[in-house]
């Protein structure tokens, strides 16, 4: 299943070293049963990692803990410090499964919030907005309001809006589930262009198997109710994502893998 030569969950190579490190991280909601862990997973600087499972195996949970936007019951949730000049709420870029705009406010002005926040200068801000717009193809739609884009063009404003504050680290949390199958295949690509682009780490977070394997580096099969690791597999970084790819006897061949560890995963007890 795992090539035993290959880094492991716990224990990536890259070269530029571990973003986020996990060691025995559980949860227990107040209401509830364990809903994760143990769980410890180590993801490489400027690596693509999804977090695969069925719904309610604690995927969310997961980001809301790297995120800092939940405590772990046990275990410790670890970032690797970012260069000195950088502050530090930039590091950590959400983009979430409902676009969650601002109705009221321009494309433009939802991207800006984030540096609003931050009290950046007007002359930053305008620059960081626009070179974030440009990035996801929304240059043209700077002064729409969100009821007058498409499902995609949202999802977009919502990513410009995650990556305007230049984060390190980039926790997407089935950012595309709720689109229809080309405008999701197209934003798959773009996200990868953009990951080619800024090398950022990126933890992403699908319930599709075919999601998972065409976008990532490394896919992490997750366990319901306690989610923990079942299984994790490489993509090769050699294949070049793309249509050609989404065809191919190779991906056809990896899907069919993950899916049948899911399926083993899910299987009950
Ligand atoms: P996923 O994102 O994989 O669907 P979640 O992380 O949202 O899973 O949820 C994992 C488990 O924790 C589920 O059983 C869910 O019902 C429970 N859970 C999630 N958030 C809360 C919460 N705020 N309070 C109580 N239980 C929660
Ligand atoms: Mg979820």
């Amino acid at each position: 299943m795992r090539d035993p030569a290959l880094p492991t969950a716990t224990e990536p190579a890259p070269q530029g070293g571990v973003a986020v490190q996990l060691r025995g991280v559980t949860k227990r909601y107040r209401s509830g049963a364990a809903a994760l862990g143990p769980l410890d997973l180590a993801v490489g600087r400027g690596e693509f990692v999804s977090l695969l499972g069925p719904s309610g195996c604690g995927k969310s949970t997961a980001l809301r803990l790297i995120a800092g936007l939940a405590q772990p019951s046990g275990g410790t949730v670890e970032l690797a410090a970012h260069p000195a000049a950088r502050r530090g709420e930039h590091a950590i870029g959400f983009v979430f499964q409902e676009p969650t705009l601002m109705p009221w406010s321009s494309v433009r002005g939802n991207v800006a919030l984030p540096l609003q926040l931050a009290h950046a200068g007007r002359a930053e801000i305008a620059a960081r907005v626009d070179d974030a717009l440009a990035r996801v193809g929304l240059r043209d739609a700077a002064e729409a309001l969100p009821r007058q884009l498409s499902g995609g063009m949202k999802m977009r404003v919502s990513l410009a809006r995650a990556l305007v504050t230049d984060p390190d680290i980039l926790l997407m949390d089935e950012p595309f589930a709720a689109l229809d199958e080309i405008t999701r295949f197209r934003l798959n690509d773009d996200l990868l262009t953009l990951w080619r682009e800024l090398r950022k780490t990126v933890v992403f977070v699908t319930h599709s198997v075919f999601e998972a394997v065409y976008l990532s580096q490394r896919v992490i099969v997750m366990t319901p109710k306690p989610g923990r690791i079942a299984a994790e597999f490489r993509v090769s970084a050699e294949e070049p994502r793309g249509a050609a790819f989404r065809s191919s006897a190779a991906y056809a061949a990896r899907c069919r893998e993950v899916s049948d560890a899911l399926a083993r995963a899910t299987e009950p007890a």
